[in-house]
């Protein structure tokens, strides 16, 4: 499979630190973003297989739902989304879901698992043969696009005789956090990989990122440590303020900061978000003269519905 790679690039200092990007935002399918990364490995095997539709669940602003049904329109394949109505919103990803034909059921939070059963069996009923994704691309697949990421740092860090010390994120789901610390592992590495929760409290926040890297390592009969698994498990629910989706001045101050000052758009639910928690956990734990790598995930249409909010 040809897998999609990404730019790195320095961005300027911070507390006496070097700050780098690496940019999954630029990844060349529909916005791209660590979904469009993820959704590659899920499509691969789809390609391979005898599938004509595709079950996928996620709220209205989710980028998880634009690029499924993005891929799955330019295949000619059916779309299924469930979305929690609770979370449903008019996002431009929602705007592009509907230009790609997903058919979208809304349904309260707690119907949401029944009603995928559902649509599942429906499908399977009347002959189809549908593809289930699970939201935000998690599992097996989804983390190992980023143990293959976490590959690309290290050709990076190589090519440019530079050792990155940290590696901050935003952190939702946890997959893209489980595969960075799986590609960690297997390379013996020691860097200190902070995954900064958009929403998950602890102890179930990192509870899952550690499920998902044991569920991981149990496929590929990879045995490590116990406690150096848990030793390298960082998320950090300290910026989450009220959950999903909840801002703050300082988060517009980091959306704008950004794009007037780099030309790089970030959204107020997942990339300003963990950027400018990367920055306070910084200051908090007096971290200086160190080379950080601060992982742009995507979500770059959520820029626009922040503009669009804003009134600007
Ligand atoms: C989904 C998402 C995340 C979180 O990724 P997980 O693998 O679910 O933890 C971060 N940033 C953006 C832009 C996302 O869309």
């Amino acid at each position: 499979m040809k897998k999609y790679k990404t730019c790195i690039h320095r961005l300027g200092d911070y507390n006496s630190n070097f700050i780098y990007m690496k940019r999954e935002d630029l990844i060349p399918f529909s916005f791209g973003g660590n979904k469009a990364r993820k959704a590659k490995y899920f499509f691969d095997e789809i390609d391979r297989g005898n599938f004509d539709s595709v079950v996928t669940y996620g709220s209205g602003s989710s980028n998880h739902c634009r690029i499924i049904s993005n891929m799955a329109k330019q295949r000619g394949l059916e779309c299924y989304i469930i979305s929690p109505k609770e979370a449903f919103e008019e996002t431009f990803n929602q705007s592009m879901m509907n230009l790609f034909d997903a058919k979208i059921q809304v349904v309260s939070v707690d119907e949401v698992s029944d009603t995928i059963e559902k649509t599942l069996e429906s499908l399977k009923n009347s002959g189809k043969n549908p593809y289930f994704i699970q939201g935000g691309g998690h599992g097996n697949l989804g983390t190992r696009a980023y143990v293959d990421c976490y590959e690309e740092i290290k050709e990076y860090e190589k090519e440019n005789g530079i050792i990155f010390d940290y590696i901050f994120f935003a952190s939702g789901t946890g997959t893209t956090q489980a595969g960075l610390i799986c590609g960690q592992l297997i390379n013996d590495d020691n860097k200190k990989i902070v995954g900064i929760s958009i929403a998950r409290k602890n102890p179930r926040g990192r509870d899952i990122v550690l499920s998902s890297i044991y569920e991981y390592f149990d496929e590929k009969k990879i045995n490590k440590n116990r406690s150096l698994i848990e030793e390298s498990t960082i998320f950090v629910d300290d910026y989450v303020g009220n959950g999903y989706g909840n801002m703050n001045d300082d988060i517009s101050k980091t959306i704008e900061n950004m794009i007037s000052n780099y030309g790089i758009p970030m959204d107020s639910t997942y990339t300003a978000k963990a950027y400018n928690g990367m920055e306070k956990y910084i200051e908090k734990n007096n971290i200086s003269g160190k080379n950080i790598l601060f992982i742009h995930t995507g979500g770059t249409p959520l820029f626009f519905d922040y503009l669009k909010n804003k009134n600007i």
